[in-house]
């Protein structure tokens, strides 16, 4: 028993020995780092990006030219890589405010915590705020709203996501240099400014309403030094030099978002790559500057298991990439760009249980529009045949906008799909948003438009891509870097180990 007992211990004790040497064996690469801080940092992060995704879009443009392989995208041209763990605090399957803080503090927190320790008391600091004492300007470019969670947790400190309101006013008071790409989500407030103003107004009618209004915190960042522009015209007139910008896009989408690459429309339209671009102009000066551009919508087309507009969002998001490499190419010595994503989102896999071996990511050619546009056209259709829908015509908008059905282009339908069309179109023209929907309900369209999620995923099937959930996955995240100090992003590590790394190569600036 004795015997026993000190045979635990001393195996207690080498555990701990081989633990601690194991971290003084081992110290972390950015410990012993020497050189110069970089001048120009891009910080890309793909919202939703697992390494699937920008392998199905690699896949996508390699089928294109009817091959089996791929077509490397721009950011798979990286010459180093590096995995990294994304879990939260308190949930393994991390979500887009933890991951964010993560990502910009160097901090596990909570789950919907933008930047903020996991009580929610203390504020982080983050790597914009930091390079912002170190002299660098800076940006933060979206194609979300620019007060979601992922561009808020580099300038806001709030206990909530949600609170977008909160969340403006901290954007104007960063002090930040360019804001761009969506819009906000709630600018106007709440129309009170606290309790005591609702509890006082109550039957006083309007005026007192509106005199205590919370300012707009659009109007705010005008106060404080900021230009709003909202238009091609005055966007393309921003010019180096310019200073303090909120530069949003001319037509918003749902969310106060961009519109999906896939409904975009060349002109008319203000691409990711294009607020990037601008931001190299805006923030180019002899200090240097820090920019963090996120592809927000990758992560919006994967909860709605949407492949073709999925495939659509990491091609724009690689043309913004392309944009920082142009200014990589011309400043090499001083540059670094890190390219990764917050967390995978959807389970998107290139194989399928249906299509066995076969992989067609070609056929994704054949969606003309978004899930969002889809769902929004069958909705106007469902207002205007309440009483005389037919699935004729719902096949018919199949066939338009996924090419389902068109034997031409490889895309006829089985029985089968028939079927789960079928079924899907009838939900869709008599459920409504209150309806107790079931587990059985939930797997088969999520808390998406049943048509629209059947059509996006019968065309992923016939596809070879396959879908395991309606959010996010835990799935390490690979990161992409160039430039001077990018050899501190290579290995396996912790999504926390970024900024830390970051912070570690400008804390000496
Ligand atoms: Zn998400």
């Amino acid at each position: 028993m004795l015997q026993t007992k000190i045979n635990l211990k001393q195996i207690f004790a080498i555990a701990l020995l081989l633990i601690s040497f194991n971290s003084i064996a081992q110290p972390s690469k950015r410990d012993s780092y020497k050189s110069k801080a970089p001048k120009y940092i891009f910080y890309f992060i793909g919202d939703g990006m697992g390494l699937s995704q920008t392998n199905a879009a690699e896949a996508y443009l390699g089928s294109l030219e009817n091959g089996n392989g791929i077509k490397k995208l721009q950011l798979s041209t990286l010459p180093n890589q590096g995995f990294y763990t994304t879990y939260a605090l308190n949930r393994f399957i991390t979500g887009s405010a933890a991951a964010g803080t993560a990502l910009a503090t160097g901090h596990k927190t909570t789950i919907n915590t933008i930047s903020m320790d996991a009580q929610r008391l203390q504020p982080l600091k983050t790597i914009a705020e930091m390079a912002k004492e170190k002299g660098y300007k800076v940006g933060i470019v979206s194609s979300v709203s620019i007060d979601h969670a992922t561009p808020a947790t580099f300038y806001a400190h709030q206990p909530t996501r949600n609170m977008y309101y909160k969340i403006s006013l901290d954007l104007s008071k960063s002090d930040f240099n360019y804001f761009a790409g969506g819009g906000f989500k709630h600018p106007e407030g709440d129309g009170k400014t606290d309790e005591k103003y609702s509890l006082s107004n109550f039957g006083m009618g309007a005026t007192e309403d509106i005199e205590n209004k919370e300012p707009n915190s659009i109007k705010v960042a005008e106060s404080r030094g900021y230009t709003f522009v909202n238009t091609v015209h005055d966007f393309k007139k921003l010019k180096k030099g310019d200073d303090k910008i909120i530069a949003v896009a001319p037509k918003l989408a749902a969310g106060s978002a961009l519109p999906y690459s896939i409904d975009q429309k060349n002109g008319a339209d203000i691409s990711l790559a294009d607020f990037t671009e601008k931001g190299i102009q805006l923030l180019d000066n002899s200090n240097g500057f820090f920019m963090m551009v996120e592809g927000g919508k990758i992560d919006w087309a994967s909860h709605a298991n949407d492949a073709a507009s999925v495939i659509k969002e990491v091609l724009q998001f690689d043309k913004a990439v392309a944009t920082a490499m142009e200014f990589y190419n011309k400043h090499p010595e001083e540059t670094l760009i890190l390219v990764c994503g917050d967390h995978e989102t959807g389970g998107l896999a290139l194989g399928f249980a249906g299509s066995h071996y076969d992989s067609s990511f070609n056929l994704l050619q054949y969606q003309n529009l978004s899930y969002e546009a889809f769902s929004d056209k069958l909705a106007l259709y469902k207002q205007e045949h309440a009483d005389n829908y037919s699935v004729a015509d719902g096949l018919d908008m199949v066939k338009e906008h996924f090419g389902l059905g068109d034997a031409s282009k490889g895309l006829q339908l089985s029985p089968f799909e028939m079927q789960q069309l079928k079924d899907a179109f009838d939900k869709s023209m008599t459920y409504a948003d209150e309806m107790t929907k079931n587990d059985q309900f939930y797997l088969l369209y999520g808390s998406y438009d049943p048509f629209t999620v059947t059509a996006c995923h019968i065309l992923s099937h016939k596809a070879g891509i396959g879908w395991t959930s309606y959010s996010h996955t835990a799935s390490p995240i690979p990161i992409r870097s160039i430039g001077t100090g990018a050899s501190l992003f290579t290995g396996f590590f912790d999504n926390t180990d970024i900024p830390k790394n970051l912070m570690k190569l400008i804390e000496n600036k």
